[in-house]
């Protein structure tokens, strides 16, 4: 199976990426932060409410996570239940970023992570993808942009919400920070990877950079 592993910084683009590279080579794009914002969901459904070790612990011994591939792509399913329509709402993202720096939680995260990978030629994209759950990917890329580029980005997404660029430019900044300096599975390129900064490059061009590096990279293996 053919494997490529994004991460990237918040904004990068890297998830637009992800599933427009996905298309073109025909594979399967798995997104990994789905698997925490259902975890989240069941979370609040289990009846647990802050989150603690103790807590966390309990949940994941009782929660079980699967992916399925339909037409509309990927859904995800905690204990049985389809959580696809609710990830994002916002109690959602904040809940999936407190649990998921637990080492038990990344590690349920993790086995149905690898399966898939094992089983299906993908795409995968999240955090850790390069530097934890695919270190033998056949291509790792890390996704980026300078901070300025990527609040811009936000800001014309989120611009009828009354936030101004300057508040929208500071949350990216502390997220880096906290995505970064976090304890557990930080965000950071791997040592044998390619840094793609497309502060200067459209979509198009950021896929059609991705595209060729996996392309050159397989027929250098071909070739050896
Ligand atoms: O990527 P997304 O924002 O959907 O991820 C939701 C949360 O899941 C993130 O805030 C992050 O804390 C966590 N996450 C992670 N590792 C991944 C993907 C997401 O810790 N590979």
């Amino acid at each position: 199976m053919y494997n490529i592993a994004i991460d990237g910084t918040a904004g990068s683009g890297k998830s637009t990426v992800a599933r427009a590279l996905a298309k073109r080579l025909n594979f399967n794009v798995f997104n990994t932060g789905d698997l925490y914002r259902a975890l989240a969901c069941a979370y609040l459904d289990m009846g647990y409410h802050n989150v603690t070790e103790k807590s966390a612990k309990d949940f994941i011994k009782r929660c079980e996570i699967r992916v399925e591939f339909l037409e509309d792509g990927q859904h995800t399913f905690a204990n049985g239940i389809d959580y696809t329509p609710r990830l994002h709402e916002e109690e959602i993202s904040v809940l999936s970023s407190q649990i998921s720096p637990f080492k038990r939680v990344r590690k349920s995260v993790r086995q149905v992570q690898r399966k898939f990978a094992k089983e299906n030629n993908c795409v995968m994209e999240g955090r850790d993808i390069c530097t934890d759950i695919l270190p033998n990917a056949d291509l790792k890329l890390f996704i980026t942009a300078s901070p300025e580029v990527r609040a811009k980005r936000r800001y014309a997404q989120v611009k009828d919400k009354g936030k101004s660029y300057d508040a929208v430019l500071k949350d990216i900044i502390a997220r880096d920070y906290s995505d970064s300096h976090r304890k557990v599975a930080p965000l950071k390129p791997a040592k044998d990877g390619y840094i793609v900064d497309n502060s200067d490059m459209t979509v198009e061009e950021t896929v059609d950079y991705c595209e060729k590096l996996f392309k050159d990279k397989m027929n250098n293996k071909k070739n050896i």
